[in-house]
């Protein structure tokens, strides 16, 4: 009875109610989670120097965020502080030590989106941007579009004054080797990468702003201007203060076909809304990290049932930070104003989420 009489409430509520901002919570707090890519990851594959390796730099990119976020900043700036050190960096499949294409190029895909809002900014099949969430995010605020492709993002770009970035700073021997590879024994992208690298961050500000940035190169030996789901608002990035914040990584045609992000972020909110009308107080309102870890689980199972493999990364108004990966690792981190700052790489199991106590 209690949940019809819920469903009937909800049916009836004005859309005007249903789209509120972000609710203040008592004492300000920040979330902040971050990936390099999800994949077949097992430490007897990797030796120590280079599992430091990547754990130093995704502690870099997690601090820098968390800094902005620590000292009161957007969460908008935050998740940029920390795609740009990964984008920069050639151990992630993004800006330099992206994948190569077919014909040996670097082709770079970013998306970003500010949860205030919901305004979002686009870019794929980019050659020339050095760090294409700048790219994107200038797609957002200084043009009516949400997502520019190939030569006119270049154009775009070239009119917004970035610099024109040479294909031989993105190439690096690592990704070429992968390419050589898969031509010669006639190997698929997923034999070649063993992970996808795609990097991504999702980010909760002191005032209630979320914000979702994801970049890549896409996936090895890529033709015919294939585009993943990391470019695409809803499926490897979405963002809304209602609900959550996510980036996703994975088999890109899966992540397009489930709707990953927007699919996780309309879950969560309704689970939200049902919890507000259900709610004896304002406390019993909030979302559960148990509720958020069950939604993000059951969506990656989706993606699995079809076929597809990777993981998200989110973040929710309380404050919640969550990973879940169908894979056997995920490069991973988060960070929270409760003192929570951690990096990692593998999964115990086929399949692992986790939360943050809150
Ligand atoms: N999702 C990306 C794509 O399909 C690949 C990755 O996550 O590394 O383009």
């Amino acid at each position: 009875m209690k949940t019809l009489i819920a469903t009937i409430a909800l049916a009836l509520m004005p859309a005007a109610v249903l789209a509120q901002e972000a609710p203040a919570s008592e004492k300000p707090r920040w979330s902040l989670a971050i990936h390099g890519g999800a994949g077949t990851l097992s430490r007897d594959a990797m030796t120590p120097e280079k599992e430091a390796e990547y754990e130093a730099m995704l502690q870099t990119a997690l601090d820098a965020g968390a800094k902005v976020l620590a000292d009161g900043g957007d969460a908008m700036d935050a998740v940029k502080a920390a795609v740009i050190i990964m984008e920069d960096s050639p151990l992630f499949n993004a800006g330099k030590g992206a994948v190569l294409t077919w014909d040996g190029d670097a082709e770079l895909d970013a998306s970003i989106m500010d949860g205030r809002d919901r305004s979002a900014g686009a870019i794929a099949g980019v050659r020339t941007v050095k760090n294409p969430i700048l790219l994107a995010d200038r797609v957002r605020t200084d043009s009516p579009h949400v997502m520019l492709v190939g030569e006119g993002a270049e154009q775009f770009a070239l009119e917004k004054g970035f610099a024109v970035t040479p294909q031989s700073y993105f190439i690096t021997p690592m990704r070429l080797d992968a390419l050589e590879r898969m031509k010669a024994k006639q190997l698929s992208a997923l034999d070649v990468d063993l992970k996808f690298g795609t990097v991504g961050a999702v980010a909760l500000d002191q005032k209630g702003n979320m914000a979702a940035a994801t970049s890549t190169g896409g996936m090895t030996g890529k033709r015919w201007g294939r585009v993943g789901d990391a470019p695409v608002i809803g499926a490897g990035t979405y963002a809304d203060n209602r609900a959550c914040a996510v980036s996703a990584t994975g088999w890109g045609e899966y992540f397009l076909r489930v709707g990953v992000a927007h699919e996780i972020c309309a879950r969560l909110r309704g689970v939200k809304e049902f919890n507000a009308l259900t709610a004896e107080s304002d406390g019993a309102a909030a979302l559960q990290p148990e509720e958020a870890e069950y939604i993000a689980d059951s969506v990656m199972a989706d993606v699995k049932d079809l076929g597809g493999d990777g993981g998200v990364i989110l973040v929710t108004p309380e404050g919640h930070a969550v990973f879940s990966f169908n894979t056997t690792g995920m490069y991973r981190g988060r960070a929270t104003s409760d003192g929570v700052n951690e990096v990692a790489i593998f999964g115990s199991e086929d399949k692992v989420s986790s939360t943050p106590d809150h």
